[in-house]
């Protein structure tokens, strides 16, 4: 049994992806071939959002996003430290400082009281410049945006949503109308490497934003600086472009995700069925849907746990096990164990069970009954 189970998700495709690929191939144009264009059109238009920029992996969306927004040396950005690397990783890579906040317990994302907790320490330290706040759609569940979208307004600052996980997520508020992960706050990005909810077949990644001069920043951004022709260089920039390959094979994957994200609900419904009782199962508030990057649980016997997954063939994984204020690169920044009591406790009891589209309903049962109590 696979963790993700990718190969399986190619034989359902093969025949529109090989005939896509094989597409690029006659034409021959690899680098900002017309299925680029096509895909961010089509990317756009499921998210809900002007524009989708794509660009070379996830980590640099965040990099791109960072960059239109100016941040910088001297400016404190707020990120959850329950989160994959890439979301502080950027911030520090901007030399700017990343300021970590505790997780909600309930829905392992950022939590809203903590952070604001963090913004009024920060004003009142008086030493960085608050900018920023980089909110992680975790696990495949989009953020608490409508407090966050409260806060980032009251302490004038910018939101990023980093949706490297949450593409396909979305929140209906009371009034009964729609976002889908990739519209919230000022600019959003996600990554299509393979495990991600919408994987390619290598690295990429996308920027949205609903802000036309953002936009325009970003296409010069991600080629060199580009102004208004390739060799005329205005700014300083990155090479970052999608593939015109990976973005072939996205066009066909997309076309696909609507159906493959209700198997990944129906899959997540199973595993809650089955495992309630046992396990503490992830909370989707009302109104939200998860894109369920991943069906993770908590246990604090979770070595017993995964050990006798193990025995029964099932593949289990730790997401994650260290926390951002605990990497040894950030130990300059001087936080000390018991600063974020959640995010902690989380690290040292969550993991994940298999999910993916391809996850029989079978399969999933038959996992429900491993549990160990
Ligand atoms: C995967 C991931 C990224 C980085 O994406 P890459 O395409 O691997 O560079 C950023 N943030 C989060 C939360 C992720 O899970």
């Amino acid at each position: 049994m696979q963790f993700i189970d990718l190969a399986a998700q190619y034989q359902h495709l093969k025949a529109r992806i090989d005939k896509r690929i094989q597409n690029v191939l006659n034409h021959g144009q690899y680098i900002m071939g017309p299925e680029v264009q096509e895909l961010e059109d089509k990317l756009a238009g499921y998210v809900g959002v002007k524009h989708a920029i794509t660009c070379a992996n996830g980590t640099d969306a965040l990099t791109l996003a960072m960059m239109v927004l100016d941040i910088k040396e001297g400016d404190a950005v707020f990120c959850p430290t329950f989160t994959f690397f890439a979301t502080a990783e950027t911030i520090a890579f901007q030399k700017a400082t990343p300021v970590f906040v505790d997780s909600d317990e309930a829905t392992f994302n950022i939590c809203p009281i903590d952070l604001e907790k963090r913004i009024r320490q920060t004003i009142a330290e008086g030493k960085l410049n608050p900018t920023a706040i980089v909110a992680v759609d975790l696990f495949g569940l989009p953020a608490h945006y409508s407090e966050l979208e409260r806060i980032a307004e009251k302490y004038n600052l910018k939101l990023i949503e980093d949706a490297a996980q949450g593409f396909g997520g979305s929140i209906t508020n009371q009034q009964g109308s729609k976002r889908f992960a990739g519209s919230f706050g000022d600019i959003a990005t996600t990554s299509f490497f393979p495990a991600k909810p919408l994987g390619c077949y290598g690295d990429g990644g996308a920027v949205f934003t609903n802000n036309d001069e953002y936009a325009e920043l970003l296409k010069s951004l991600r080629a060199h600086g580009k102004g208004s022709d390739k060799y005329d260089n205005v700014r300083i920039g990155m090479n970052s472009r999608l593939d015109t390959i990976q973005a072939a094979i996205l066009l066909e994957k997309l076309a696909e995700f609507p159906q493959e994200l209700i198997n990944r609900n129906k899959a997540a419904k199973n595993y809650e069925n089955t495992l309630s009782s046992q396990y503490k199962t992830p909370q989707v508030p009302e109104g939200y849907i998860s894109s369920w990057a991943q069906y993770t649980l908590v246990s604090d016997k979770r070595d017993a746990e995964m050990k006798k997954y193990k025995e029964q063939g099932i593949p289990t994984m730790i997401y994650y096990a260290t926390c951002m204020h605990q990497q040894s690169v950030f130990e300059i920044l001087n936080y000390t164990e018991g600063s974020f009591p959640v995010a902690e406790k989380l690290a040292r009891s969550v993991f994940s069970l298999p999910m993916h589209p391809y996850l029989e309903q079978t399969k999933s049962r038959n996992i429900s009954q491993v549990a160990v109590s």
